[in-house]
């Protein structure tokens, strides 16, 4: 198994990173987590496509992670030979989304049924919203989802796929929790999402200031990476964005309170699960 980091960014546009999302590349398929701003760019970059897509995960509703959903939904059904239904998964309120999403692609199914003989079908996506327990079973790869805590936005979830001996953790966006916990026990992974407070608190900006709350900092992530005796600790969705120099300052924090490997995220690095 692999992960991906397809887009390491976050809402403020880096031409270096794309918004939140990972890859999981296991024996059943290939697995997206998040759908951020430019997610099928960097996926065309490691030889992944909407169309084999064998499902997309939701961790939330937040812009950010659901940017470029209506992408994913359009290039699976113009770039499929054959109706292609999309399994997506997500907390309470992927079924709105996903609704709401054919519905500001109404002009555009209707303008490529009228033009394509051999099109004839609208995309159409089979949801499944679940924040607690197996929300895909399939062959030797299971994934489980848990809530996690990134309030005030809810519902939020976590997943952790497993695929044989191996097994991934994809937090999402949340502060420590049982839920969390519960995912990362005995992982060889963690991909977590994080920001830096020592470096936002002083810009004293109050819209930057309220994200303080509902996000893990980088010492967060490293103590549930502990907790679960993770393997690698994988830090993304990294606020303010480090240039290369500062990476290592990143991951020197990780370090004081986690013993395994820590990766600060680019985009596009490709990580070996369990090897
Ligand atoms: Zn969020
Ligand atoms: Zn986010």
């Amino acid at each position: 198994m692999q992960a991906v980091i397809l887009g390491s960014g976050v809402p403020f546009p880096d031409p270096e990173r794309a918004g939140a999302s990972t890859l999981v590349r296991t024996s059943a398929g290939d697995l997206l987590f998040d759908c951020g701003r430019a997610v099928l760019m960097r996926a065309a970059a490691v030889g992944a496509s909407a169309a084999a897509l064998r499902a997309v995960f939701l961790t939330h509703l937040h812009s950010d992670h659901i940017t470029d959903f209506n992408d994913v939904i359009t290039t699976r059904w113009i770039m499929s030979l054959q109706p292609n239904p999309l399994p997506v998964v997500g907390p309470s309120g992927t079924a709105t989304l996903v609704e709401a999403t054919e519905a500001m692609l109404e002009p555009d199914i209707r303008y490529r049924i009228t033009h394509h003989d051999d099109l004839t079908w609208p995309p159409s996506a089979e949801v499944t919203e679940c924040e607690h327990g197996t929300v895909l079973a399939d062959g030797v790869v299971t994934v489980t989802a848990a809530p996690t805590d990134h309030a005030p936005v809810r519902p939020t979830v976590g997943y952790r796929v497993d695929d044989g001996d191996a097994s991934v953790v994809i937090a999402g966006d949340t502060v420590p929790c049982p839920g969390l916990d519960e995912l990362c026990a005995g992982a060889d992974m963690l991909v977590h999402t994080v920001i830096r407070r020592d470096l936002l608190e002083p810009l004293n900006v109050p819209r930057l200031n309220d994200v303080f709350d509902y996000h893990s900092t980088v010492e967060d992530a490293a103590q549930t990476a502990a907790r679960g005796g993770v393997g690698t600790l994988v830090l993304t969705h990294l606020v303010p964005a480090p240039r290369p120099e500062a990476e290592q300052e990143w991951s020197d924090r990780a370090r004081a309170h986690f013993d395994g490997t820590v990766v600060v995220a680019r985009d596009l690095v490709t990580l070996d699960v369990g090897a």
